[in-house]
């Protein structure tokens, strides 16, 4: 296995990062811990276009730029190291262009050219209040009523809920008088839900929202993976998706590290730069190994789904493993820092908020490792 960067794939990054520094960092700093709003939100994923993070995982054929998983983990890792809450944004465009692009033809013409070109903006809805790490537990009912379906119910947590335009929304389907297993469908903000924000530790200039169905009526045309094979789709969309996770939290451990570098060499202790301490030095060290072991653990399970064989148990081990060493890094980092890392015009202190989201984004490390302890033992502990 060679990760290595091709040509194409050197010009992409370093032409994406000067963007990202001119174009995309001065709103980072701008509008850390303050909503971005809509209308701004989706001019800026307007201009992530043509590098590919957008819709770049959607086939040529479908109007996508059809990028491989390994350049798209790549360039979601430079944008989170930017900005961790536009990166989670553009990561939810990923997502929902991917399902768009499965969806049947007529929800396709229907929908597809305005999500694609971020003129409007969607939302996956799994999770439920009561439903987080057991996504099988799905609550909310989706009842058959003649042409249409009556959805009523709550999901929680939805990225771009707020302000999203439609929601493809995991639902326990009835035919009216029986239950038919989980299917997906695409409910549209006219269709009658609402939306309520979630104030976070971090990631507020993005939207994550508490969603409301009250008898919402949705034409049964929508219904984007029937009953009861949705779980079985959703499953292998998050599969794909959780090693792009890891390399975002490992792009918000590189940003720290950069922090804790610089903040090293010029802060003076004991009468010379503390990165001259072997302490310091041991810190500085583990930091940017543990970023290279989780992107190189990433980079293989992207390069495993490029090649048409996802391997479950190392995306499992990947995810689990990647995201809480990210998280070491960035307290790391902190720790350099001194009691300067916990002032708010500090980077670091904003990361280190900012990646505790990860490890139970996607699928929380416990549920990993339980899909690992499951592909060891033959047993199921969950
Ligand atoms: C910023 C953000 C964005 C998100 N975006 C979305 C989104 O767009 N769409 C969406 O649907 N969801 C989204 N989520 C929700 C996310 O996927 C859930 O948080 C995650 O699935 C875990 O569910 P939970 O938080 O309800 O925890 P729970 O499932 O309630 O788990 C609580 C704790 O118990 C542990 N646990 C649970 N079951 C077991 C078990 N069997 N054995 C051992 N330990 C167990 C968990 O690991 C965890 O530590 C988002 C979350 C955040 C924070």
């Amino acid at each position: 296995m060679d990760f290595s960067l091709n040509e194409e794939q050197v010009i992409l990054l370093e032409g994406f990062k000067r963007f990202l520094e001119s174009d995309i960092r001065p709103i980072a700093d701008e509008y850390r811990d303050k909503f971005i709003p809509k209308d701004m939100a989706l001019d800026i994923q307007k201009r992530l276009i043509p590098f590919g993070v957008v819709n770049g995982m959607v086939s040529e054929s479908d109007g996508g730029m059809d990028l491989d998983q390994v350049t798209y983990g790549l360039l979601m890792h430079e944008l989170a190291r930017v900005s961790p809450d536009i990166a989670v944004t553009t990561q939810i465009y990923g997502i929902t262009t991917k399902l768009m692009s499965a969806a049947p033809k007529h929800l396709k013409a229907k929908y597809q050219r305005d999500l694609m070109d971020c003129n409007t903006a969607a939302s996956v809805g799994l999770s439920e209040p009561d439903g987080g790490s057991d996504m099988a537990g799905v609550k909310l009912r989706a009842k058959k009523d003649g042409d249409n379906y009556i959805l009523n119910g709550e999901k929680t947590w939805n990225s771009s809920g707020g302000y999203s335009d439609f929601i493809f929304v995991l639902a326990n389907f009835s035919d009216g008088s029986s239950d038919q297993g989980l299917g997906l469908i695409l409910v549209e903000r006219n269709h009658g839900y609402q939306t309520k924000d979630l104030e976070k530790t971090a990631l507020n200039s993005q939207s994550t929202a508490q969603v409301f169905f009250n008898d919402v009526k949705v034409p049964a045309e929508n219904v984007v993976v029937s009953a009861p094979n949705a779980m079985k789709s959703m499953l292998g969309t998050l599969a794909m998706s959780r090693p792009i996770v890891t390399m975002m939290a490992l792009g918000i451990a590189q940003a720290a590290l950069d922090e804790a570098l610089s903040f090293a060499k010029d802060r003076k202790q004991f009468g010379g730069p503390i990165a001259g301490k072997q302490m310091i030095q041991d810190k500085l060290a583990t930091m940017a190994t543990k970023i290279e072991a989780g992107k190189l653990m990433a980079l293989k399970a992207l390069d495993q789904i490029d090649r048409g064989a996802p391997d479950q148990v190392h995306v499992a081990m990947t995810k689990w493993y990647g995201t809480e060493l990210a998280c070491e890094v960035v307290y790391d980092a902190v720790q350099i820092h001194g009691a300067s890392g916990i002032i708010r015009e500090y980077l670091v202190e904003y990361l280190n908020r900012a990646v505790r989201v990860f490890p139970f984004t996607e699928g929380t490390t416990e549920i990993q490792k339980l899909i690992i302890g499951r592909a060891l033992t033959g047993i199921s502990a969950f």
